[in-house]
């Protein structure tokens, strides 16, 4: 599933790299999380065995972002990670967007331009709508996070497979317990 309209690819990159780490079915293997950027707009020329082993730690530290249940506890995470990651911004001008901030220049190592583009970009998501376009999937038994930047924002499910397999569930249950 893709991400789109929103102001820049992280939020979609976060999630993503969240779900391939650390659920039960992801694949953290180096080509996995090559495309998983890749996916999600980043250029990947630069993508080495180092940049996987350094995404790993990071998906892993975004988790609890995205299971935050109070406000607080997700503003402080990303405080305490806004102070950590060395932040460059920089103005880019390179394709259809027009003149736009990235947070990264050019020059850095791709794992930190990640780094920082997810980290601002959760963090913008934030702001606009607090908690409610964050979450981990509301389908039984999966443990995949969602992050949902779209223009609804009624997202509870990590993809179209988990929301159509809890309402089949749903239906049948309702049919059971008719008279
Ligand atoms: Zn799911």
């Amino acid at each position: 599933m893709r991400i789109t309209g929103y102001k820049s690819h992280g939020v979609g990159a976060a999630a993503a790299l969240v779900n391939a780490v650390t659920s039960r079915d992801g694949d953290d293997g180096d080509d996995a999380l090559r495309a998983v950027l890749a996916e999600h707009g980043f250029f990947v020329q630069r993508f080495t065995p180092a940049t996987a082993a350094e995404l790993r730690p990071w998906a892993r530290t975004l988790r609890p972002f995205f299971e935050a249940e109070s406000l607080d506890t997700a503003v402080t995470l990303l405080n305490r990670l806004l102070a950590d990651v060395p932040m460059h911004p920089h103005l880019a001008d390179h394709d259809e967007l027009g003149l736009h901030v990235h947070y990264a220049p050019p020059e850095v190592e791709l794992a930190h331009r990640v780094r920082a583009t997810t980290l601002m970009n959760l963090a913008e998501l934030l702001c606009d709508h607090g908690l409610d376009r964050i979450g981990v999937c509301a389908a039984a038994g999966c443990d995949r996070v969602y992050a949902d930047d779209s223009r609804g924002g009624r997202r509870r499910f990590c993809s179209d497979a988990c929301a159509n397999r809890t309402n089949v569930a749903a239906h049948r249950a309702r049919r059971r317990a008719a008279p």
